[in-house]
């Protein structure tokens, strides 16, 4: 961590705030029932009575005045749209690329893309492909493989750069399965691994490697900016780069990228692919216009496209940036001090608690991460996510397989939060701490055939 990462203790959040939303308060009493007749599970608590949402990054942006300025200019013609080719050359200009393609959002991209390319002997390695880009590729009969540094792997240690691939793994991979790779992906930051960044040198290497074996590289650069701006702060080579030439810099290491827009983009709704070569394009838009929308709009109003051209640009405003890591940091900082451990360190957009070691006494058969997910609910009205046994662990016969980790993940909405509703937040948190003995396990009552964590109901044992 160097002393730009350090230097912030308060906060300052880069902007004024111009329209308010109230937040929603409820009693501890009424939070308990709440929770009781939602059978302990925070998917089936209406939004209105959440106090803190925390449940993920994606969509939840809080937009700026220019972006809703935007949205009122928009051109909504079905073909052709003026908004369309403001996006097409906001995007053009970031990536280098000359074929842009939008989408409702960032798996419709990535099932476009995989059904031309992707076959049923084909491999596809990665970082860490994300849960729905593992999806699709599988729907499309693919197979996805992780070949993330071992680091990444291990929540406790430390390492500038959790997000890197392994580079002798990729070149071994690649070297003996060239002819069904039909492309190389990398997730920036890693969100699978917590929201790690990827080092420039890093994609440089496996640029390389792809481009040795004749592998087309395409990026999923959900949160481009995030990691360009942890690149500038940890990366030497690149600290007197702008996080907007890193991104830049970045992009020219690829032949093309795919983008949930819910992300980096600052909006709420979006996506799209963009690629150096037109080689695939009139496929993928044939099969646009089929299951998307026209060319011009892929899905989205052209409302959004405008929202979404002034948010790639705001995204990289270095104030902004800066706020925005400091906010994961603060947050894992201030929960280490009440002595909860958090994977470490902090990524972008997410801090991740390690419910295993935080609540010990409670065995992964009775499920710590969820427990800790109600007990932030009832103490302060905040809604987050476990990332554990509920959502990995098996049942086979009367024997439990746990999950690997238990952890609950707290997602820091963009612009949403301010440093006194973390201060206010962290102070209930010590209460938790206070009382973590006392904390019960749960066991599920009810589970669906799969998906479980949406919609599972369970009761304390
Ligand atoms: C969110 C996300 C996606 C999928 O995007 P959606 O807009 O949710 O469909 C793909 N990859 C990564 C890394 C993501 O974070």
């Amino acid at each position: 961590m160097n002393d730009l990462e350090k230097k912030q203790r308060t906060i300052i959040e880069p902007f004024k705030i111009k329209m308010i939303e109230p937040l929603p308060f409820t009693s501890k009493e009424e939070r308990k029932q709440i929770l009781e007749n939602a059978g302990f599970n925070l998917f089936l608590i209406p939004a209105n009575k959440v106090t803190f949402d925390f449940l993920t990054d994606s969509g939840t942006t809080a937009m700026s005045a220019s972006q809703w300025g935007a949205m009122l200019t928009a051109d909504e013609s079905y073909a052709g749209s003026t908004s369309f080719y403001k996006f097409e050359k906001k995007v053009k200009e970031l990536t280098g690329y000359s074929y842009v393609i939008p989408t409702h959002q960032g798996r419709a991209a990535e099932r476009l893309l995989f059904s031309i390319l992707v076959k049923s002997d084909s491999k596809i390695p990665s970082n860490n492909h994300f849960d729905t880009t593992r999806a699709n590729i599988e729907h499309a009969s693919g197979e996805a493989i992780d070949l993330v540094i071992a680091e990444g792997k291990n929540p406790s240690v430390f390492h500038p750069f959790k997000g890197n691939i392994d580079l002798e793994k990729l070149e071994n991979f690649c070297k003996e399965n060239h002819q069904f790779i039909p492309f190389g992906m990398l997730t920036i930051t890693n969100n699978t691994g917590g929201g790690q960044p990827v080092a420039l040198e890093n994609i440089r290497g496996a640029s390389k490697i792809f481009k040795r074996y004749d592998v087309p590289f395409i990026l999923d650069a959900c949160r481009f900016a995030e990691n360009s701006y942890f690149i500038k702060l940890r990366e030497k080579a690149y600290e007197n780069y702008s996080a907007r030439d890193i991104a830049k810099e970045i992009f020219s290491c690829a032949d093309g990228c795919l983008v949930s827009a819910k992300k980096d983009a600052l909006g709420n709704i979006g996506g799209f692919i963009a690629l150096r070569d037109g080689k695939w394009v009139d496929q993928i838009r044939n099969l646009l216009i089929l299951t998307e929308g026209f060319p011009t709009y892929g899905g989205l109003a052209a409302r959004d496209l405008e929202a979404l051209t002034v948010g790639l640009d705001e995204v990289l405003d270095e104030n902004y940036l800066s706020y925005r890591l400091a906010v994961c940091r603060y947050m894992a900082e201030g929960l280490n001090k009440l002595g909860i451990p958090t994977v470490q360190p902090p990524g972008g957009h997410a801090v991740y608690i390690d419910a295993k070691s935080f609540l010990s006494h409670i065995p992964p058969e009775n499920f710590p991460g969820q427990a800790l997910v109600c007990e932030l609910y009832i103490e302060e009205g905040i809604r987050c996510c476990e990332i554990g046994s509920v959502m990995f662990g098996k049942q086979s016969g009367a024997k439990f397989h746990p999950s690997a980790m238990e952890l609950v993940r707290l997602a820091i909405p963009r612009r949403v939060y301010t440093q006194s509703h973390f201060d206010y937040i962290l102070e209930g948190i010590s209460n938790i701490v206070a009382r973590k003995n006392k904390i019960r396990g749960l066991k599920i009552i009810y589970e669906p055939p799969y998906l479980k964590h949406f919609t599972a109901k369970f009761s304390v044992v």
